[in-house]
């Protein structure tokens, strides 16, 4: 029943089809660095991240937060990166290969998105998949159901709306 997304861009002109994946390379807090300071207090891989302060080391891993597009069968996909804690990075760092079936961290979202602006920090479950597929993130509702990233994760988003954000994503410079 559920079909595949595709639309002619009103910008381009072209047809764009499959669901949008936007991809972000890096957290927000190692692409602030200077490249002085990429290179000596940070890593980064295309799953892993850190930078290591003086007093603290902060840790992010790449995770893919879902929002579903009504009556499409892939939802709209954010290639997002997570901060988690030592202890959790470490567990999903030494289980990668093989994760555990319902390993399931708490994180913040490191990435901002300039379609959903929001003045606070995102926090969320970051919930381990099989077969190589990244982490999915689940936001947090509760106190933070006015932010407009939860309303659409937990709701849904028209097709008419997905292609809007498309159409800025792909053409944002
Ligand atoms: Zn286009």
């Amino acid at each position: 029943m559920a079909a595949i997304f595709a639309f002619k861009c009103s910008n381009c002109e072209e047809i764009h089809e499959g669901s949008p994946s936007i991809g972000y390379r890096m957290p927000d807090p190692y692409a602030s660095l200077s490249e002085e300071q990429k290179a000596t207090m940070g890593e980064l891989s295309s799953d892993f991240c850190t930078i290591t302060h003086e007093d603290r080391t902060d840790r992010f891993i790449r995770a893919v937060l879902e929002v579903p597009i009504h009556g499409i069968e892939e939802p709209f996909l954010w290639g997002i990166w997570v901060s988690l804690s030592e202890k959790s990075f470490n567990r999903y760092l030494e289980t990668y290969d093989e994760p555990v079936d319902g390993d399931c961290f708490f994180g913040w979202v490191c990435n901002g998105i300039p379609d959903y602006p929001y003045g606070e920090s995102r926090p969320a479950d970051v919930v381990v998949q099989p077969g190589g597929q990244r982490p999915k993130v689940i936001l947090h509702r509760g106190e933070h159901d006015r932010d407009p990233l939860v309303i659409d994760q937990t709701r849904g988003i028209s097709i008419a709306r997905a292609q809007e954000i498309a159409e800025h994503v792909f053409h944002r410079d």
